[in-house]
C-alpha cells in the first residue's frame, strides 16, 4: 500500500504547529525536509525480522480530556486480562498479596511504547490499523512517535541511555527515600511517590515558562544559523538535536554544516 507522503508530512506539520513554542515551530517546507530525511534513513535499513510485536494503530480516550486521538503501539499477543476482581499492585521482588495482581509482569499490559525500541528493529514489522483511518493519518503518527526522541535512530538511542540513566537514578532516591509520597486521593488509592530527581524537573519547568532563548544578537537568526532551505532561522531545539544548518549572512552561525 502506497501513502502519499507530502499528506503525511502536512498531517505532522499541523499537529506540530499546535504543540511547539513558536521559536521551535517548523514551516511546512522545514517538516517536509525533517521528515523526509527520516523516511529516507528508515528506507534504507537493512531486511531484518519482524519485532515480537506488531505495531498497532487504534483510537485510544485521553485520560485527561476525554478526547479522542489516534495512538502507535506496540502490540504485546501475549496480553492476558488480570485475573477477575483482582486489584493492581506494583510491588518488586515481594509475594503477591492476595487479591491483586502484579502490574509489572509484561503479559498483563496489553500494549508496550513504541519510545526506546531501535528503528532497525522495527523496520520489518507489520503494521495493524485497527480503526478508521487513511494510511497517512497511520504513518504520521508513526514517524512523529519514532522521531520523539531524535531525528534519526543514533539520536534517538542516545536520548533513550539517557532517560534509562534517568530511571535508575529515580529508583535509588526512591530506596534512600528521597522523594516526596503523595497521599491516595479516596481511601485504598494508590500513593504518588515522585523522586527529587523528577521533581525538580516538574519545579523546573513550573518556573521557567518555555521561551525562546536568543543566544546571539543577530538580527537574522537566533545564534544557530539557517535552516538548509534558507527560509528560516534554525531553532534552539532542533539546533541542539543537530539539524543541518548553512550560514547565517549576518553572524555566519552554522552549528552543523549542512553535508557533514
Ligand atoms: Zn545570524
Amino acid at each position: 500500500m502506497a501513502a502519499d507522503l507530502d499528506k503525511v508530512y502536512a498531517l505532522i506539520h499541523t499537529r506540530d504547529n499546535g504543540n511547539a513554542a513558536a521559536c521551535d515551530r517548523p514551516s511546512l517546507a522545514q517538516c517536509q525536509f525533517n521528515y523526509s530525511r527520516v523516511v529516507k534513513e528508515l528506507m534504507g535499513k537493512p531486511r531484518v525480522k519482524a519485532y515480537s510485536m506488531p505495531i498497532l494503530v487504534e483510537i485510544r480516550i485521553d485520560p485527561f480530556d476525554k478526547k479522542p486521538y489516534l495512538d502507535v503501539c506496540l502490540l504485546n499477543t501475549r496480553y492476558v486480562k488480570p485475573p477477575k476482581g483482582a486489584k493492581p499492585w506494583g510491588g518488586r521482588g515481594m509475594k503477591v498479596p492476595k487479591g491483586k495482581y502484579n502490574v509489572n509482569l509484561n503479559k498483563y499490559n496489553r500494549c508496550f511504547a513504541i519510545m526506546g525500541v531501535p528503528w532497525s528493529k522495527l523496520i520489518d514489522t507489520d503494521i495493524r490499523i485497527e480503526t478508521k483511518c487513511t494510511i497517512e493519518e497511520a504513518l504520521a503518527r508513526l514517524l512523529w512517535e519514532l522521531t520523539f526522541d531524535g531525528w534519526t535512530e543514533e539520536k534517538a538511542k542516545e536520548k533513550t541511555a539517557f532517560i534509562m540513566e534517568r530511571i535508575k537514578e529515580a529508583e535509588k532516591e526512591i530506596k534512600a527515600g528521597k522523594c516526596i509520597t503523595l497521599p491516595p486521593k479516596k481511601k485504598g488509592g494508590l500513593k504518588i511517590v515522585i523522586p527529587d530527581v523528577v521533581n525538580k524537573q516538574i519545579m523546573d519547568i513550573i518556573n521557567k515558562p518555555v521561551k525562546c532563548k536568543v543566544t546571539s544578537s543577530c538580527g537574522t537568526c537566533w545564534g544557530n544559523g539557517l535552516w538548509p532551505d534558507g527560509t528560516a532561522p534554525m531553532g534552539p531545539m532542533d539546533a541542539s538535536d543537530g539539524m543541518p544548518t548553512i550560514a547565517c549572512p549576518e553572524c555566519g552561525a552554522n552549528p552543523n554544516p549542512n553535508g557533514k
